[in-house]
């Protein structure tokens, strides 16, 4: 998508994929620095092994503990996250909502993708933070670091409830949006997290999986609910670090249209 990017606005550049382990990430980066590059983007396990080594980080990256965009300018380095505003704006192109005013419940609150999702839901002022894992002593430990981060907005509630049938449609009856981040359901045949009867049709729900159409998805629209997979969350990560390198706006009908074709989905 970021060729397709960079062809689309006329510029002689180049994304490229590098494989550095994690005892080459000082010097590859030091490397990169120097060599003209925009910036980078960076992956696990690279996303929080970077900090000590960039000159700065934005505040949200810092409250997220993790950088995956890197800009290079004039000698420094500058750490930026752009999983959780990719999501933000997902959020808003998938349901015309803003994530901030949503009652929301993270399902794999325990792994990286929804530890990035419940903090940006305390970053955007969500009211209501619900979260659930397979081993929930990881989604209570998340619930203290929101507390932290939310502390002084008293209006603010995060909890963290078991994946047991009948809590899961407890708590579904309060909740606006459902952001699915575990790896339930990458695999063939997986289950669906969440218990069908208990889904509505006010629901939003995004499944961060954009790999397959997952028995979620299938049982969410059945339902009425509206719904949208991960690719969305990809795309607008793409393209927020594309103008954080850049400093220009993204095409992102042109880094869409390229998604869609490199991998076939919707
Ligand atoms: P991760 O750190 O390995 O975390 C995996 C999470 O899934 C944990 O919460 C884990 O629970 C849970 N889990 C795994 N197997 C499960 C099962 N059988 N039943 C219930 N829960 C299960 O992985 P990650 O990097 O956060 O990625 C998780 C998902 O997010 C993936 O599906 C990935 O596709 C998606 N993702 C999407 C985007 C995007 O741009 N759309 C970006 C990043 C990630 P435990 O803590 O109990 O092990």
């Amino acid at each position: 998508m970021h060729n397709a990017a960079l062809k689309a606005c006329g510029m002689d550049m180049e994304y490229v994929r590098i494989h550095l382990r994690p005892p080459e990430l000082e010097e590859g980066f030091r490397l990169l620095s120097l060599h003209g590059f925009a910036g980078v983007n960076l992956t696990i396990p690279h996303k929080t092994a970077i900090i000590p080594l960039i000159d700065s980080i934005d505040p949200s990256a810092e409250k997220l503990g993790a950088v995956n965009t890197v800009r290079f300018e004039n000698g420094k380095s500058r750490g930026y996250n752009t999983d959780g505003p990719g999501l933000v704006r997902a959020v808003m192109v998938s349901f015309g909502a803003r994530l901030g005013e949503l009652r929301v419940m993270i399902i794999g609150a325990g792994g990286g993708a929804g530890r990035a999702a419940a903090i940006q839901c305390a970053i955007e002022g969500c009211s209501e933070i619900t979260l659930v894992n397979r081993t929930q002593s990881k989604a209570e430990a998340l619930v203290h670091s929101l507390r932290e981060l939310t502390a002084g907005s008293s209006a603010r509630s995060v909890r963290a409830i078991t994946d047991s049938s009948e809590s899961l449609s407890c708590a579904l009856a309060e909740v606006d949006i459902v952001l699915q981040c575990s790896s339930l359901g990458m695999k063939e045949g997986d289950p669906s997290p969440l218990p069908k009867p208990a889904i509505e049709a006010r629901h939003f729900v995004y499944d961060t999986i954009y790999s397959r159409r997952t028995q979620l998805i299938e049982d969410a629209e059945d339902t009425g609910a509206r719904c949208a997979n991960g690719l969305g969350m990809l795309l607008h990560q793409g393209a927020l670090a594309f103008e954080i390198w850049l400093q220009r706006t993204a095409p992102v009908e042109v880094m869409s249209a390229a998604l869609k074709a490199a991998t076939g989905l919707k």
